[in-house]
């Protein structure tokens, strides 16, 4: 099986290196090959997707992405900066689905700012369509109002539309992943005001009668945003649109108050997958040693998950991961007084022992 790595900029290539030690230290062998993307894109070939990494991801199973993007970059014309490689990849491999899991282990429960008791052993999972939605849909602009009581003033207008085969392919991505995980799936719709998620829930439930053995919710958004801070751990797996999803999943990330720890997947009609962590490239602590990796190698356990179909692999890297937790090691980001503080590799280091044992 081959897999692309794409380390990227700042901390991306620290972190990502922690992350292959540990894919190297599993029972199966991969295939990896190595591009710049990002700044070290056009650094190296004057563009942030150059050709021959999109080559290479296009030729992988999966790609494994560190981070994107430096201030120094800000400068350039936006079709050259670093984060434009993240959207060419979405675009040319078409990854519509993207999978968010919001973790929170019982030993890192102080680090968010709701209660213990209702974040402790967190574990949702909140799938976004990505490609869709009022985010793309035409028309859209500024013009003159035709109509209503502002006729004739300048107005701003977008267009809120979903296909149904749009729908359908991301309903069976979550009801596929429920299935590997608590056999819950909600969606969250506005069907009580909009017509496109009205059309959205019939076609969720249409597609539910394939996945019986899923039990199947409907939620507006409204009370899904009121839900998720009042009582989340109700939820195993969300699937969206495109902004109810950019929202929720935001707002499920901060649940967790730790954004080292938390990783995600874009995935295609065939599962085919682009995993990175959900932090950006924090060139404010890049060459120092001490970025969190735990959120790239469970990015790279998403990716046994999901696109290289390795659940056992996968389980073992997360148990691991738990481990070293229980051991009380941490990065810097997620350190508390008792707890013993390590850099990037001493918690690579870690990981891959506690996969040994
Ligand atoms: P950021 O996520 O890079 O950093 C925010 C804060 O979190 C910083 O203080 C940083 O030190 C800390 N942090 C992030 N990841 C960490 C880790 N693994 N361990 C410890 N601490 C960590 O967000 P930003 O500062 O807003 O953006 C920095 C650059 O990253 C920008 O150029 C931005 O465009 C880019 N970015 C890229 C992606 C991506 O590649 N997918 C996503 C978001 C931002």
């Amino acid at each position: 099986m081959k897999i692309a790595i794409l380390p990227g900029d700042g901390i991306g290539p620290e972190i990502i290196e922690q992350a292959v030690r540990v894919l190297n230290a599993l029972d199966e062998k991969f295939e990896m090959e190595t591009a710049p993307v990002g700044g070290a894109g056009y650094e190296a070939h004057g563009h942030p997707l150059p050709e021959g990494t999109l080559k290479i991801a296009k030729e992988a199973d999966a790609i494994l992405f560190g981070a994107v993007g430096d201030w120094k970059y800000d400068k350039l014309e936006r079709a050259l900066r670093p984060e434009q490689a993240i959207l060419g990849l979405r675009k040319n491999l078409n990854l519509f689905a993207n999978l968010r899991p919001a973790i929170l282990y019982p030993e890192l429960a102080g680090a968010s700012t709701l209660k213990p008791e209702v974040v402790s052993g967190l574990d949702i999972l909140i799938i976004r369509e990505l490609t869709g939605d009022i985010y793309f849909g035409q028309p859209r602009g500024v013009r003159e109002c035709p109509d209503g009581p502002f006729k004739g003033e300048r107005e701003g207008f977008d267009t809120m539309r979903y296909a149904e085969s749009e729908i359908r392919r991301i309903a069976h991505v979550a009801f596929q992943a429920a299935r590997k995980r608590g056999k819950r799936l909600t969606s969250v719709d506005k069907a009580n005001v909009l017509e496109t998620f009205q059309f959205w829930k019939d076609i969720v439930t249409d597609v539910h009668k394939e996945y019986q053995d899923v039990v199947l919710e409907h939620m507006y958004v409204d009370n899904a945003a009121m839900q998720l801070v009042r009582a989340p751990k109700k939820f195993d797996v969300i699937v969206t649109g495109n902004m109810f999803g950019d929202i929720l999943s935001d707002e499920a990330s901060m649940l967790t108050g730790s954004i080292g720890m938390l990783p995600s997947a874009s995935l295609d009609a065939n599962n085919k997958g682009l995993y990175e962590p959900s932090h950006g490239s924090a060139p404010d602590i890049a060459g120092k040693g001490v970025a969190n990796p735990l959120a790239t190698i469970l990015s790279a356990a998403m990716m046994l998950r999901y696109s290289l179909n390795k659940a056992e692999q996968a389980d073992r890297v997360e148990a691991a991961v738990k481990k070293v937790l229980s051991q009380g090691l941490r990065t810097p980001d997620i350190h508390e007084e008792g707890t013993t503080k390590v850099g990037t590799k001493e918690m690579g280091d870690a990981v891959v022992k506690a996969l040994a044992s």
